[in-house]
């Protein structure tokens, strides 16, 4: 369901922005710009200053939240649990909105929001960098729209108010898409645990293929699969094509062999992603990623160790030194 709506709702309010960050500094713009109040909740640091510098007036988070009738929770999602009790105690028993940009606390249970607030989740499927660009440009982008609690009656209008004044809703290439805190974790996660891992173990194994058993020279294997920018190209023909009809700008030998090989490894991805959309769904990875946090994160550092030792990375090194990028 595609839901509609505009930011009059948010008139009057103030608007507490936790985290200048990516999402933090982009978010706060556009709300200024759709002429609300907004202010910031930053620890100490340099993204304190930069919030300062753009003119907003800046707290400690806890103040912030105190100070405001709308909360919009844009710190990282590993760090939101640890602050997220101060959180409630500065608000106290009061009416709030608090807004989420992702469902993953609040989906897996690691944050659980007092039942006397509204909690509303408007996630952007854009970077903050993106979003910022698109505004100055008058147009929008998709959110995934949800409610996980509704305390006032109003949480829905709350979201697409919220939805409209960051930009992404009314306005052209802007929808909002209702659904669950779940399902938008759910397929944010599966997207991370499938396309993308898949894409890199592809790569990986097409290299050390190509480059130890046929001995094609490592610049080349890499400009093949991503170094030249075509992929970008191709990603970008996706999202303004579709991903099949893209394909028509390829040659027909390409074609022929994209649509063949996707549907001759159709069963075998297919197997992959029940099994990761299982774990997920069960919050086996939440936990899984919990116990790496709290252990201090060997096996996240040793994945990272692995990686830049890989004979790609180290083909990659090369390449970009001589292009000039590293
Ligand atoms: P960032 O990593 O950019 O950080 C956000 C802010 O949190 C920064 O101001 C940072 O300041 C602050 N911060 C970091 N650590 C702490 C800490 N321990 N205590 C207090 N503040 C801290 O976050 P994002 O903008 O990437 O993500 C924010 C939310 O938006 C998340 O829920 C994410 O899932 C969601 N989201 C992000 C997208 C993106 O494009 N990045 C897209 C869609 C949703 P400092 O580092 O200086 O401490």
């Amino acid at each position: 369901m595609v839901l509609s709506g505009d930011a009059s709702l948010l008139k009057g309010k103030v608007i507490a922005v936790l985290g200048y960050g990516n999402q933090g500094e982009a978010q706060a713009k556009v709300l200024r710009d759709s002429g609300l109040e907004v202010i910031v909740g930053n620890v100490n640091d340099e993204y304190r200053r930069r919030a300062e510098r753009d003119g907003f007036r800046v707290y400690d988070i806890p103040e912030a939240a105190s100070r405001a009738d709308i909360i919009m929770v844009l710190l990282p999602d590993e760090v939101q649990p640890l602050v997220f009790n101060d959180v409630v105690k500065a608000v106290g028993d009061r009416d709030a909105v608090i807004d989420f940009a992702s469902g993953y606390n609040v989906a897996f249970g690691l944050i659980r929001p007092p039942d006397r607030y509204d909690v509303v989740m408007v996630a952007p499927r854009m970077i903050g960098a993106g979003i910022l660009e698109l505004h100055s440009k008058g147009m929008g982008y998709p959110v995934l729209i949800g409610v996980a609690n509704d305390h006032s009656g109003r949480a829905w209008d709350y979201a697409v108010a919220i939805a409209a004044g960051i930009g992404a809703i009314g306005r052209p290439g802007g929808i909002g898409v209702k659904v669950t805190f779940k399902q938008e974790a759910f397929i944010d996660l599966l997207d991370e645990h499938t396309n993308w891992p898949l894409i890199l173990a592809s790569f990986m194994a097409f290299f050390d293929v190509a480059t130890e058993k046929y001995g094609v020279p490592p610049e080349a294997v890499l400009l093949e699969m991503y170094a030249s920018g075509e992929m970008a190209e191709v990603a970008s023909r996706m999202a303004s094509l579709g991903a099949f009809e893209q394909l028509r700008l390829h040659s027909t030998t390409s074609q022929y062999g994209q649509l063949s090989r996707a549907f001759k490894f159709y069963d075998m991805v297919r197997r992959v992603v029940e099994d990761e959309a299982s774990q997920i769904w069960l919050g086996d990875f939440a936990r899984e990623w919990t116990l790496e946090q709290l252990a201090g994160k060997p096996k996240f550092n040793a994945l990272w160790d692995a990686a830049r030792g890989s004979d790609m990375a180290r083909g990659e090194d090369g390449l970009f030194r001589l292009l000039g990028r590293r």
